[in-house]
């Protein structure tokens, strides 16, 4: 595994890239709209690993109602995986609970697991995998 992206959960994708852009010194390389999560996305390379914007595309997104109760800030850790579907059944195996144990069509052209976040110390892990 590695830490594949850090997700920031923004009320202003605009503001959050003008900032971004400025804070790493470089545009973001791709905008992407996750209809079916309600969310808009704004990538940046970091090294080896990326951070990834999250604005809200509709009031029943997730990430307004994350923003609501806690905030703007950090909204999941991401660890790329060679193979999803090994980790999901060795997770599985070792107790650990899933929002949804089928990967789906995430961001940048990946399949995502989420795992619930009471079972990872309050922090929402995502799973990803290269398509
Ligand atoms: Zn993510």
């Amino acid at each position: 595994m590695k830490i594949e992206h850090l997700g920031i959960a923004v009320k202003s994708l605009q503001e959050a890239d003008d900032l971004f852009a400025r804070l790493l010194g470089k545009e973001n390389y791709k905008h992407e709209s996750v209809e079916r999560e309600g969310v808009i996305t704004s990538f940046y390379n970091v090294g080896d690993s990326k951070i990834e914007l999250l604005e809200a595309s509709n009031p029943e997104s997730p990430i307004s109602k994350f923003i609501e109760k806690r905030g703007e800030g950090i909204h999941h850790i991401a660890f790329g995986v060679d193979n999803i579907l090994d980790e999901i059944e060795r997770l599985k195996g070792l107790g650990f609970v899933f929002i949804s144990e089928e990967p789906k069509d995430g961001a940048d052209n990946k399949r995502v697991v989420f795992l619930h976040p009471k079972c990872t110390n309050g922090v929402l892990v995502e799973l990803c995998q290269e398509k």
